[in-house]
């Protein structure tokens, strides 16, 4: 737990408009697991984003895994796994194709047939992903964001709308990460998840 943060923001500034989406904010994210709470609209998803590489901040410095995530985002996507809150999927694609297709743009993916077992996809393996139910879409994009066996994870809100079950399975699956040594930082409404899993 001494080493290197894997994720540093330092003074991030992030503006839409008028509206100032974070203001300031210092993160440092260590191996393990580090949730991020917060209410509605306070910014979390924004500085995923921008750590993710998706959105360039306003100002400040972000570091991940000791790269710059806009400039260095070649040689930093193939360690950074990464769940977004909705999108990333085609829509008319099989939920089994999908996930075989992100595996295969990996050196070392997992395998994919384990992994739809373990979050419970099988039955729905030949399903499109518009007519998967919200949570199976979840853990669709789950699946998509640890395929590729990243050293670093971003989930967004990874349980949103599961059932008790399903929670569970990706609490086990966070959990395997990070004894897997996989950095994982999710963002969360319950403190119980924060307190299980971060
Ligand atoms: P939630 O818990 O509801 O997911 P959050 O903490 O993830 O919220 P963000 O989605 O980062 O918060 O939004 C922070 C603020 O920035 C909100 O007030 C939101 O309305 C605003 N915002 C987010 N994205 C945009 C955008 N693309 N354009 C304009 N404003 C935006």
């Amino acid at each position: 737990m001494r080493s290197e943060p894997v994720v540093q923001v330092q003074s991030l500034v992030k503006r839409y408009g008028t509206k100032t989406a974070v203001d300031g904010l210092d993160l440092a994210a260590r191996q393990g697991v580090t949730a991020v709470l917060g209410p509605n609209g306070a910014g979390k998803t924004t500085t995923v984003e921008i750590c993710e590489g998706y959105r360039r901040p306003d100002s400040g410095t972000v570091r991940v895994l000791g790269l710059d995530p806009v400039r260095e985002s070649a040689a930093l996507r193939p360690r950074v796994g990464v769940m977004l809150q909705s999108g990333g999927v085609y829509a008319g694609a099989r939920a089994d194709e999908m996930l075989r297709h992100v595996a295969k743009l990996h050196a070392r993916p997992l395998d994919v047939d384990a992994l739809i077992e373990r979050l419970g996809l099988g039955s729905c393996g030949r399903t499109s992903y518009r007519r998967l139910s919200g949570g199976q879409q979840q853990r669709l994009a789950l699946a998509m964001a640890v395929v590729g066996r990243p050293e670093l994870v971003f989930l967004d809100e990874p349980t949103a709308g599961l059932d008790p079950q399903a929670r569970h399975a990706t609490w086990d699956l966070v959990r395997d990460l990070r004894d897997d040594g996989v950095s994982v930082v999710l963002t969360t409404h319950h403190m119980d998840e924060a307190e299980q899993l971060a």
